[in-house]
């Protein structure tokens, strides 16, 4: 099993047209595991059109109290980092949506008054189209911490990973703890990017955190041809990365995307030729 990841420094790069183009070229020889971990705003499934099912509930703990053994002596609100925990006439009044279930509190309780609970946080999904299997996570509105989804499809993915031939994971952007999570055990990374300022800028980010995590990658140019390819091509030259990949900006492909109907071209092929 090869696990592959495809990020990008900044959203809206192409990074989830590349991810499915890249799983329905695979899926046309192997079996393909497609994870989408952009659980802010996951669309592979979309981008497929694959229908989704909900497979699990993801949840999250957080601490719960027994007022009556309480004794109002505040450690459990000065251990909280998160500022989850506000002493109000010597009660401990909790904010679950500051929390991350780090469990100080409950540790630092000397009357045991503090127990663990659990809520509701996001739902995986999952859907099959052809040799492709999507997992995909998706944070529940009004969460904060999407690193739980990306927690828990590490668990899935380590479960189904024996039947697939190919993990392709797409990440979310940016550079946070759930892109990074997403990131874990990648035996190649595609850094998607476009030939503009902001584009270069994140690439960059991406490059130095990949190098950070020793992690094997290359650059996708996606939009070839709208900007300054030359931006792009002095970093791929300072991290000495190649550009595997560039796909221009054309209407045939704009329009695979709206009728959800996977990217074909010959720049893809060639990302997918690396594989075969
Ligand atoms: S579990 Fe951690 S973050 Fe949550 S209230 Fe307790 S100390 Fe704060
Ligand atoms: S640490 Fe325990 S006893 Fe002290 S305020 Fe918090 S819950 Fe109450």
């Amino acid at each position: 099993m090869k696990r592959i990841a495809v990020t990008g420094g900044k959203g809206g790069t192409g990074k989830s047209t590349v991810a499915t183009a890249l799983a329905f070229e695979l899926n046309k020889k192997h079996k393909v595991l497609l994870v989408d971990a952009d659980a802010d705003c996951p669309n592979d499934h979309l981008l497929l059109g694959i229908e989704r099912k909900k497979i699990e509930t993801v949840f999250q703990r957080i601490p719960k109290w027994d007022y009556n053994k309480c004794i109002g002596c505040g450690k459990c609100a000065k251990a909280c980092n998160y500022n989850a925990i506000a002493m109000i006439n010597k009660k401990p009044f909790f904010m679950p949506k500051q929390c991350n279930g780090c469990g100080a509190c409950v540790y630092s309780c000397p009357v045991n008054a503090i127990s663990w609970s659990k809520k509701e946080t996001g739902v995986l999904f999952n859907g099959k189209k052809h040799n492709i299997t999507l997992l995909s996570g998706e944070l529940k509105t009004t969460e904060p911490f999407t690193e739980l989804i990306t927690n828990a499809l590490n668990k899935k993915i380590e479960k189904m990973k024996k039947k697939h031939e190919f993990v392709i994971v797409d990440t979310a952007a940016g550079i946070h703890c759930n892109v990074i999570n997403a990131l874990e055990k990648a035996d190649l990374v595609f850094a998607v990017t476009e030939p503009t300022p902001l584009g270069a800028h994140d690439l960059e980010l991406i490059l130095n955190v990949l190098e950070k995590l020793e992690l094997d990658s290359k650059i996708v140019l996606n939009r070839a041809g709208i900007g300054k390819s030359s931006l792009i091509e002095s970093i791929a030259e300072k991290y000495k990365k190649e550009i595997i990949a560039r796909i221009p900006y054309s209407k045939k492909i704009m329009e695979s995307y709206s009728k959800g109907i996977p990217v074909t071209h010959k720049s893809i092929e060639k990302i997918a030729g690396l594989f075969q």
